[in-house]
């Protein structure tokens, strides 16, 4: 499928460039916000972290700023906060915060004819924000995300069939399609949900 067949008017907007990618383009911008989150994580920044997120943590650097990190949310410094209203991750909490942003962006640009135009030739979503978006949209712009969503799964079932035929027969080549199938499936690798 060819992506850049039709010109976007690309200029600063990053949902703009995103979409261009040829992957779902909510799925890009989130990750692209997680890791930057975690890339300037300062102490104190977060004081109660998931499984996933404290080990992205601690495979990032430089080590020296992680240690601090670390030191302050064993010292506790905002967990014992009186008043704390959420228990759960710091980070999953701000993620979902952008993500909601993220996903009310691309509702307010699917009023722009040549935004909607563009995702129903040549859109590619993740189940997760397709459904996201199907129940954000009203009808008439529902019906493209749902329209997208059934293309990218028919293409993945069409591929993963001809790759699974290959495999049988020994085949190795083209097994980029299961991490496409996985995108598909659960959205981007690392993102929490
Ligand atoms: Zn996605
Ligand atoms: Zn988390």
């Amino acid at each position: 499928m060819k992506k850049n067949s039709v010109s976007l008017n690309a200029t600063k907007n990053s949902l703009l460039l995103a979409l261009a990618k040829g992957v779902c383009p909510l799925c890009t911008l989130v990750r692209a916000f997680q890791n930057e989150l975690i890339e300037r994580l300062q102490p104190n920044g977060a004081a109660i972290v998931c499984n996933y997120h404290a080990w992205a943590i601690a495979g990032s650097a430089p080590a020296v700023s992680v240690a601090e990190v670390f030191l302050a949310m064993l010292r506790g410094a905002n967990s014992s906060e009186i008043g704390r209203e959420r228990m759960d991750c710091d980070l999953c909490w701000l993620i979902r915060e952008h993500e909601f942003t993220r996903l009310q962006e691309f509702v307010r640009e699917m009023q722009h004819g040549r935004f909607a135009e563009w995702v129903e030739q040549y859109g590619t979503l993740c189940r997760y924000h397709g459904t996201a978006l199907d129940s954000m949209l009203p009808p008439e712009h529902a019906r493209i995300i749902s329209k997208v969503m059934d293309n990218n799964r028919q293409q993945l079932e069409e591929l993963l069939e001809s790759f699974a035929s290959k495999a049988r027969s020994g085949g190795h080549a083209g097994g980029g399609i299961l991490g496409r199938a996985a995108e598909f499936l659960v959205a981007q690798r690392g993102l929490m949900r």
